[in-house]
């Protein structure tokens, strides 16, 4: 019995998913999904549903909700990560043998300035990709992550789970807002309903009017580096704003930083010294089945 885990076995045949929460201890939309399953009003009929309350400590920390104790619970999922002696390290360790047994894991989050919820899934494990396409009814935006470097593994991308588990990262919007509680809701619930777990008269609960804009696969174009610092943005970036080649999008210091192509900002951070990540750009996927080229001033003035 591991601690502030929700376990649900339904006692019915049928798949395991794991929906992992509070990774991060200020990112609360994923608390709206365990106390809706721990009251009963999302209940999965087949199979097994887990929820790991991943950091509460963290969440409950003195002075109010923390990223992390000390150490970021989704930079660590390596052999030498989780053997630490760091309270993030031991909880992972702990949790670890559950996430094994799942078919599926849909690890939840949120951000500081961004409302338009994306999904994001590894390039290191292509069986997520059926999650995400299933995911997409909900949230139509999917970021496909380059192996990382320069950090640790994060759980979507981690070796320590079998290869054939799916892992969709879900960013569900701004935290603490309402809109990310409504958006994590309805894509546990789509998750359940495409493993079979759940049955069709279950309603789908109402989601934000992001719509479809932006809809598509990405990949990474570059997560940009300051070389001087600090980082001003030319604009507050809401998520997936679209930039033309050779629009200046910012400062670095008092240098202009210039789209080199077509692309999107996917988020910005609060870069302040050289070396710091300002901001992270994608493009559209080429060949993702439903786009065969970049951004056009067309798809940004008619999102469907
Ligand atoms: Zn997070």
């Amino acid at each position: 019995m591991i601690e502030d885990v929700i376990d649900i076995r339904t006692g019915h045949p049928g798949p395991t998913l794991a929906v992992t929460v509070l990774l991060h201890g200020d990112e609360t939309c994923g608390l709206a999904v365990a106390d809706a399953v721990a009251a009963g009003r999302i209940a999965p009929g087949k199979g097994r549903l887990i929820v790991p309350v991943m950091n509460r400590p963290a969440h409950t920390a003195v002075g109010g909700p923390r990223r992390h104790l000390g150490t970021d619970m989704n930079r660590l999922w390596c052999e030498a990560g989780i053997a630490a002696d760091r309270p993030e390290a031991v909880r992972a360790r702990a949790v670890l043998p559950l996430l094994r047994e799942a078919d599926a894991i849909l690890d939840l989050h949120s951000l500081p300035h961004q409302d338009v919820p994306f999904l994001m899934r590894s390039a290191l494990r292509p069986a997520s990709e059926h999650l995400a396409d299933a995911l997409a009814d909900v949230v139509p935006r999917t970021v496909i992550a380059p192996p990382p470097v320069n950090r640790g593994p994060a759980l979507f991308e981690t070796a320590l789970l079998p290869p054939d588990t799916a892992i969709v990262v879900a960013e569900c919007g701004r935290h603490g807002s309402a809109d990310a509680d409504a958006v994590a809701l309805a894509l546990v619930v789509t998750a359940l309903r495409t493993h079979g777990m759940i049955d069709a008269p279950t309603p789908i609960p109402t989601v934000p009017p992001f719509g479809r804009e932006g809809a598509g696969t990405y990949e990474f174009v570059d997560e940009v580096r300051l070389r001087h610092g600090p980082f001003r943005p030319a604009a507050s970036f809401g998520g997936f704003h679209p930039l033309r080649r050779g629009e200046t999008y910012g400062y670095d210091g008092t240098h202009p930083m210039v789209a080199d192509e077509d692309c999107r900002i996917l988020l910005t951070r609060p870069a302040v010294k050289p070396g710091d990540e300002a901001l992270t750009l994608v493009r559209r996927k080429v060949g993702d089945g439903r786009w065969t080229g970049r951004d056009t001033p067309q798809d940004q003035r008619s999102p469907a």
